[in-house]
């Protein structure tokens, strides 16, 4: 993919896993050919920049040696599957869907007719840990507990709260039916004019009628005994792993191997990658906050430095003309009330809004080194008045910032978080905060 900075080139890794070697080796790669920095993206890849197209073409060739990419474009970028990455590692887990993503997978690259899937276009498989319960997928299953056993959860377009259920199946099943409704919706596709790039699109009563015929065969009655995510917490000691995070997702190479080696001199070898842009070093029993943390590494939830949602904006991008990360850095450390590790502040190097392209409570858009801040919306906004302030300078937005911040320490009611206590005040009210 072409970008502001060369050519750029992700690195799916099913499951998130990959162990030491393979980390280091990533870094080395990407120091020699590319920009020396990997970045976790939302779907749990590694993503190295600053590729010619020689360069990039060598770096497949170590990828494709290295058994961390199919051999062709086509194949490779028909993997459209995610799965939980420590269902087998967490105990509340209801069920490793490792083996259905390794089944999935191999059919999704080796089956002609799927390539035709939009390259958007996601599978997302839970095991029930709640890893992966936000994620907005085309087709989801999600393991659920039911009086006969484990068995999943088949569902379209969306979380698995929002999304669209069609049944439940045997885990055995699970591959199947996925195949069947990722073939049905190229099917419909086929048939339309303005082509869709996500099943949402297409999903009305009609075709949900033809969704569900298709799966029927393979449905069972299912008495749930739990539906709920049990577990989501990733940062820090969990029983299964420790957990850290990369502050943007981003790590240098010197730090990728730093962390590589810390993790071999207590004696782990694994990684496990996220989609949260989390990483977690299964077994890790001996507590690794301190070396992680002079790695410049996040390992609570409190760090300030999680309320930071930033796309990589200027040079990286051809669209932005400012750099977003350092001066979303530059905040937390001026107003260090406001990034709570909590509250979601969106800095994006355009109206775009790549990074996040749901509503945050602020939202800091950049353009030609000016700001203007929108609150409880998308970087383009659906309503025009939640622009609260713009074309501001790197000092005003700081100073309205803290003014904001200083409003919401008083308006903030007994045990109520930053995020609420915006969601509580009216639009009004911030637009005189972030205008004084
Ligand atoms: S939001 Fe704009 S600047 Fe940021 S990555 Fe997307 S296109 Fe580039």
């Amino acid at each position: 993919m072409e970008s502001g900075d060369g050519l750029l080139s992700r690195v799916n890794l099913l499951g998130g896993r990959l162990d030491a070697g393979q980390l280091i080796n990533l870094a080395d790669w990407a120091e020699e050919l590319g920009a020396p920095t990997l970045e976790i993206t939302s779907r749990g890849k590694l993503q190295v920049r600053g590729f010619s197209a020689q360069s990039e073409l060598l770096f497949t060739r170590k990828l494709v040696a290295a058994g961390l990419a199919r051999e062709t474009a086509a194949a490779e970028a028909a993997r459209h599957v995610i799965c939980s990455v420590a269902a087998d590692i967490d105990p509340k887990a209801l069920h490793d869907p490792y083996a259905i993503a390794q089944q999935l997978d191999t059919q999704l690259s080796t089956t002609p007719a799927l390539w035709q899937l939009p390259s958007k276009f996601l599978i997302c498989i839970d095991g029930g840990g709640g890893d992966l319960a936000y994620k907005n997928a085309d087709i989801r299953v999600d393991a659920i507990s039911s009086a006969k056993g484990i068995a999943y959860r088949i569902a379209l377009a969306g979380s698995r709260q929002s999304s669209v259920l069609l049944g439940y199946c045997q885990v055995q099943h699970c591959v199947d039916a996925i195949v069947i409704l990722a073939k049905e919706f190229l099917s419909i596709n086929e048939q339309r004019k303005d082509k869709a790039t996500r099943i949402k699109q297409l999903l009305n009563d009609d075709t949900l009628a033809l969704f569900k015929a298709i799966v029927r065969d393979m449905l069972i009655e299912a008495q749930l005994t739990n539906t709920e995510p049990t577990s989501t917490k990733l940062l820090g000691q969990q029983a299964g792993w420790f957990g850290f995070a990369p502050p943007f997702g981003v790590m240098s190479s010197d730090t990728t191997r730093g962390l590589a080696r810390l993790a071999a001199a207590h004696g782990h070898n694994e990684f496990r990658v996220s989609p949260e842009k989390v990483i977690l070093i299964p077994g890790g029993r001996s507590d690794l906050s301190a070396p992680l943390k002079a790695l410049g590494m996040i390992v609570t939830d409190s760090d300030s430095r999680l309320s930071l949602v930033a796309c990589p904006g200027a040079p990286a991008c051809l669209s932005g003309s400012t750099a977003t990360r350092s001066l979303a850095l530059t905040l937390v450390e001026h107003i260090p009330d406001l990034f709570d590790g909590e509250l979601r502040t969106h800095f994006s190097g355009c109206p775009k809004g790549c990074a996040n392209p749901q509503a945050s409570p602020i939202t800091i858009v950049a353009q030609q080194g000016k700001f203007d801040v929108i609150v409880k919306d998308r970087a383009t906004p659906l309503n025009e008045n939640r622009r609260v302030a713009q074309n501001l300078s790197t000092e005003e937005l700081v100073m309205r910032l803290s003014t904001l911040s200083n409003t919401l320490e008083q308006a903030r009611r007994d045990d109520e978080s930053l995020s609420d206590c915006i969601a509580r005040l009216d639009i009004e009210q911030l637009k005189i905060d972030l205008n004084t």
